[in-house]
């Protein structure tokens, strides 16, 4: 079967393409790895800057339990604290419920759907793509956009070198329970990383953190890091002592780097982390991937409708990508070098203690307006 596009991954990026394209009464298809509901490395704290956004393609978040949050919490390693409202806010939502609904609402807008399914390479010849998944199966299309995540195989397939950075990181969530403000979202730094906690629904909260590799291979494991390092900062050896923890271990992702990236490669549009991965102490990840998504949709139909060339949809996109994204995502690795090291952090979090008028625009300027 011939589609009017293929999306590779079904995180925020690709859902929000395959809705917005479907809407418009393109045949969609989206292959997803894993099949819904499933669980997934995030914060889980959404900037509300797509708040009504999605409200408007149907989901209803008040009815899904989602906590409003409009307080920020910084500590340092040492357990200094400052404290201040958000201006703009986020609400907490798991991924298991948003991804999950988010499928719901595009089954009904017409989207084709292949879960538990990889794509393992992507060729072009001439002007159509042949997209090949680990069941042996191929699909032709004139459009591909590439939603699959931080980094994985499939970018090894399509030759797409990233710069070497140094420093890898590792990302783990939990969900716990524990007595804890539901209007806040707290970042508690340690040597080598730092650990956000704020409340999603059914009372429970999200309890995820950003790690150097070597701290774990240091230390031997993720729970001999957390103790050896993490729990260094007091407010995070409370959480350890005496968080009710949710899950049977915890989820783990490697290798996560925030080099930059393409957005558009061997005439695939990248949308979300494919496209360019910001640190997750911005707190605005999941907006940009939503934002990246409406803006390439709208730009592949007017393609469709042959309105541009592949040739100006691809300069338009990389455009737009860089003026919407580029410079918050080069702000977010800046603020990321102010933390997770023992004298960095806490020569921050003092400044900012004396200057708490500083911090709003630090978080402004990772930040985007209202989609
Ligand atoms: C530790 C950590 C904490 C974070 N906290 C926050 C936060 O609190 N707030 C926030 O806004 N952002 C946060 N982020 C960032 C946020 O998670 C991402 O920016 C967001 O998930 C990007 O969405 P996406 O659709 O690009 O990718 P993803 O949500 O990762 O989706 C990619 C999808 O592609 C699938 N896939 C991968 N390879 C293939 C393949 N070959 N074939 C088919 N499918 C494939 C995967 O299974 C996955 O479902 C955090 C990131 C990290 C690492």
């Amino acid at each position: 079967m011939d589609y009017d596009v293929i999306i590779v991954g079904g995180g925020l990026g690709g859902l929000i393409s395959s809705i917005q394209l479907a809407k418009k009464q393109y045949n969609v298809l989206l292959v997803e790895k894993y099949t819904y509901p499933f669980n997934k490395v995030c914060g889980e704290y959404i900037s509300n800057e797509v708040k009504s956004f999605l409200e408007n393609i149907g989901l209803d978040l008040n009815q899904l339990g989602s906590t409003n949050i409009s307080r920020f919490q910084l500590t340092s390693i040492k357990g200094k604290s400052l404290e201040t409202d958000l201006q703009m806010g986020g609400f907490g939502i798991s991924r298991y419920t948003l991804d999950f609904e988010l499928y719901k609402i595009a089954q009904k807008y017409g989207v084709t759907f292949l879960l538990n399914t990889s794509v393992e390479d992507i060729q072009k010849v001439n002007e159509k793509f042949f997209v090949e998944t680990n069941t042996n199966q191929t699909f032709e299309t004139s459009m591909v956009i590439g939603s699959y995540g931080k980094r994985g195989k499939l970018d090894k397939s399509l030759f797409r070198q990233f710069p070497v950075q140094k420093q890898a990181f590792v990302g783990v969530k939990y969900h716990i329970k524990y007595d804890f403000p539901k209007d806040l979202i707290a970042l508690h730094n340690f040597s080598g990383g730092y650990c956000g906690i704020s409340a999603i629904e059914e009372d429970k909260y999200c309890l995820c953190y950003l790690s150097d590799r070597n701290n774990i291979k240091q230390s031997g494991g993720v729970h001999e890091m957390e103790l050896e390092f993490m729990c260094q900062n007091p407010f995070l050896l409370d959480i350890f002592q005496n968080a009710e923890f949710l899950f049977e271990r915890p989820l783990v992702i490697n290798e996560i780097i925030f080099t930059p990236k393409s957005a558009v490669h061997k005439n695939i549009l990248m949308v979300g982390d494919t496209a360019g991965l910001i640190t997750p102490l911005a707190g605005n990840g999941m907006s940009i991937a939503i934002r990246a998504a409406v803006i390439a949709s709208e730009l592949i139909h007017g393609f469709l409708q042959k309105k541009v060339s592949r040739v100006e949809l691809e300069g338009q996109y990389t455009d737009e990508w860089n003026k919407n994204f580029k410079k918050r995502l080069w702000r977010g690795r800046q603020l990321q070098k102010l933390f997770g090291n023992e004298f960095n952090s806490n020569l921050a979090i003092s400044t900012l203690k004396s200057m708490p008028f500083l911090l709003k625009p630090i978080i402004r300027a990772t930040h985007g307006k209202v989609l």
